[in-house]
């Protein structure tokens, strides 16, 4: 199967191409990530011509319009930065992201919390990297995040759900766009929406009902905006344990007394903090086999990105 493609920094893939001439590879998402996407590597300020090394730079004047200046000579890059961040995501249109990973802090590629100074140097509010924040504006619905948020369990687990399940869309809706192929991805993706809104799942499912009666072109915009909105949403234990005692009631009648036990047993010491999301969701994988309940074979919940990754021993 063709990989994901994701948009990267390309200092994080240890690429020597920051200011002062070094990288800040970043092992979890070169080398393990790596193994289940193709990278589309971008260095603004390489790429814009700026050189290696170079003279730092800082973001100044108004965080929702900052000006990109050197640190010393005080020379404004802002309108190259801009102009090749308008040509550079042209092509990157072509290259079928699923999503993308940003240099945390630089006044380029941060996406949150980048330090933007007023006139006199004082550090005092926070904005976004020129060509991240292009970015995000032309690509609105693409799953983002940095390199240091990353390394929070949570966030990671969300960010690499939603590329994966972004990636599942974009093959779905690359040929023919149905309301019933809409109607089928999402009978697949019920649970996992549950996990993050129940708001979400509602109107996603209201969407859907109307399928026959809009535009499929609407109709398909609408859906992903509110499912990568929703998904947005972290999954907490309490949503996770909805989700999972929901999961329980489809085995009702074929667990045995001894099998319930376990498995309310399990989830009542995930819902604790005792044990991590992995071991009750192992256990119903188990009964989805062994039953083969037709509603939950096919649930993404069960299933929603490579067991190497790991990702659920951790929340
Ligand atoms: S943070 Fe962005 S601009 Fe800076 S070196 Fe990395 S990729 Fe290049």
């Amino acid at each position: 199967m063709k990989k994901i493609r994701l948009g990267i920094s390309s200092c994080l893939l240890g690429e020597k191409v920051r200011y002062d001439g070094r990288h800040k590879h970043d092992s979890f998402i070169r080398d393990r990530l790596g193994r289940y996407v193709d990278f589309v590597s971008v260095c603004p300020e390489a790429e814009c011509g700026l050189g290696i090394p170079r003279e730092a730079m800082r973001l100044v004047g108004d965080p929702r319009d900052p000006r990109l200046i050197t640190r010393n000579t005080l020379i404004d890059h802002t309108e190259r930065m801009k102009s090749w961040s308008a040509k550079r995501l042209r092509g990157l249109e072509k290259e079928e992201l699923c999503g993308f990973i940003f240099k945390s802090g630089s006044p380029s590629s941060g996406m949150t919390g980048v330090k933007v100074c007023d006139e006199t140097g004082s550090r005092t509010r926070k904005g976004t990297g020129l060509f991240a924040r292009a970015f995000m504006d032309r690509f609105p619905v693409l799953p983002v995040e940095d390199d240091v948020r990353l390394h929070d369990n949570r966030l990671r687990e969300n960010f690499i759900e939603r590329i994966f399940t972004y990636d599942r869309w974009r093959r779905m809706e690359s040929s023919d766009r149905t309301a019933e192929k809409l109607a089928e991805f999402h009978a697949r993706h019920k649970l996992l929406i549950l996990s993050h809104s129940r708001k979400a799942l509602t109107e996603l499912g209201a969407l859907v009902a109307r399928g026959g009666k809009e535009r499929p072109v609407e109709l398909y915009g609408s859906y992903i905006e509110t499912l990568m909105n929703g998904l947005k949403l972290l999954a907490t234990v309490r949503k996770n344990t909805d989700v999972l005692m929901h999961i329980m009631v489809h085995f009702k009648k074929v667990l045995s007394g001894d099998e319930k036990r376990e498995l309310l047993e399990v989830i009542e010491r995930y819902n604790k903090g005792q044990m991590p999301l992995v071991v009750p969701v192992t256990l119903l994988n188990h009964y989805v086999r062994k039953y083969r309940p037709e509603y939950l074979q096919d649930q993404y919940y069960l299933d929603p990105q490579p067991h190497e990754l790991m990702l659920r021993n951790h929340v």
